[in-house]
């Protein structure tokens, strides 16, 4: 079973992978989608997760596989209907995720209504970083993430631009799965999303926080 390591501890066996969608408003334009009332929620099962060096398989039925950088958290302790005050007390650490996304296949997904596990929840689909303790992260809401492709940046954007903040997402997913110690939340991508290919290089920053390079297999 694959861990969520923490710095300075052993780590919690993986959960779930709970991901918010069109988070960043820069993004949601980008793909011309329309900015949602209520945030866009999917999940990626824990065998998706790869981690520092390892390498992403683009399945064999996608022709455009997609990059998204991600503040991820690492949950410490569960709960049920989680207020919004109370939520930052429930995450162990604050790392960087890839939400690995095979963009023909979810466009293809999206126009006939159905669900989007086979875009997003392939094997390798979610590189994770290992995680910060989160007292060491004083204000998760204002973290630089920077994406680079073979050492030439693509995306660049801030945790102070989402548009539901930690808090609330956390809040709000927690009304719906009940959250247990080793999930992890992914909290949507700023713009600048492209395509990889065989042989790309990828690093997600979090100066400060996180880093993680895989290579493209
Ligand atoms: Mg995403």
């Amino acid at each position: 079973m694959r861990t969520a390591q923490i710095m300075d501890s052993d780590g919690y066996a993986i959960g779930k992978i709970i991901c918010i969608g069109r988070n960043y408003a820069e993004h949601i334009r980008e793909l011309g989608n329309e900015t949602p009332e209520a945030p866009v929620i999917f999940i990626k099962p824990a065998s998706s997760v790869i981690g520092e060096g390892e390498t992403i398989v683009i399945p064999e039925y996608s022709r455009d596989c997609h990059h998204e950088a991600e503040l991820a958290l690492l949950i410490g302790t569960g709960g049920k209907n989680i207020p919004i005050e109370k939520a930052l007390e429930h995450v162990a650490g604050y790392g960087v995720a890839i939400d690995l996304t095979l963009r023909d296949v979810q466009a293809d997904l999206k126009k006939k209504g159905l669900p989007w596990e086979i875009a997003k929840g392939f094997d390798t689909a979610c590189p994770l970083s290992r995680f910060t303790p989160a007292e060491r992260v004083p204000d998760p809401q204002n973290l630089r993430i920077v994406l680079s492709v073979n050492g030439e940046i693509r995306q660049d954007g801030n945790t102070s631009m989402m548009i539901h903040s930690i808090p609330a997402i956390i809040s709000h997913m927690s009304g719906i799965f009940t959250l247990e110690p080793g999930d992890v939340i992914l909290t949507g991508t700023p713009s600048g999303v492209s395509q990889i290919v065989s042989g790309d290089s990828l690093t997600a920053d979090i100066p400060g926080v996180a880093t993680l390079t895989v290579t493209v297999g």
